[in-house]
């Protein structure tokens, strides 16, 4: 049984992120996706909230599961009994943080490798920052996200925009 790990913060989940998981999930028997709790960083979506839009996203992806996690990357690694870590790589920007993230955790746990996968040129560009960004101030992210996120981002956008007392 291979077992990876596909950390991050998926706040929230978007069309990226599913497409490195359907590749992903054709490699190992199991992947799994490990939200990172991390209590100092402002998320927009609760732990929860970002848990739930992901199991409801892969629903057709029968070996991925959805858990969580805080504290070191390598320590759940080894609680999971995984073999893999699974990043996604879109620019050269995110090759540096990653090839540094990468190397770090190899020095701690030099039997699990990262494995990286490129990013498909229809997604590369998608970043759940820039999701969010765009989707707060009502513009159209259907074709980045999920519809289930979608539907998430519109009502946070809808709450804020009542908060606020900003009409149509
Ligand atoms: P983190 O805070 O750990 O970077 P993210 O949720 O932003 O968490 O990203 C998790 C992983 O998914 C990272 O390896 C990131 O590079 C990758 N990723 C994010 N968006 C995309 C995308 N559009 N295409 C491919 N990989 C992506």
């Amino acid at each position: 049984m291979r077992l990876a790990v596909y950390p991050g913060s998926f706040d929230p989940i978007t069309k990226g992120h599913i497409d490195i998981l359907e590749r992903s999930s054709r490699l190992f028997d199991r992947i799994v996706v490990a939200v990172i709790h991390n209590v100092n960083k402002k998320e927009l979506f609760t732990l929860e909230e970002r848990k739930e839009m992901i199991r409801e996203a892969t629903q057709h992806l029968p070996n991925v599961e959805v858990d969580c996690f805080s504290g070191l990357l390598v320590d759940y690694i080894v609680q999971k009994g995984a073999c893999a870590i699974v990043r996604g790589l879109r620019t050269v920007s995110d090759f540096e943080y990653e090839l540094h993230m990468a190397m770090m955790n190899h020095h701690m746990l030099p039997e699990v490798d990262t494995i990286f996968i490129m990013s498909t040129s229809k997604y590369f560009y998608i970043s759940s920052s820039m999701v969010k960004e765009a989707a707060l101030l009502g513009g159209p992210v259907g074709d980045l996200v999920p519809p289930n996120v979608e539907a998430r981002l519109r009502e946070k956008w809808r709450q804020r925009k009542e908060g606020k007392g900003v009409s149509d």
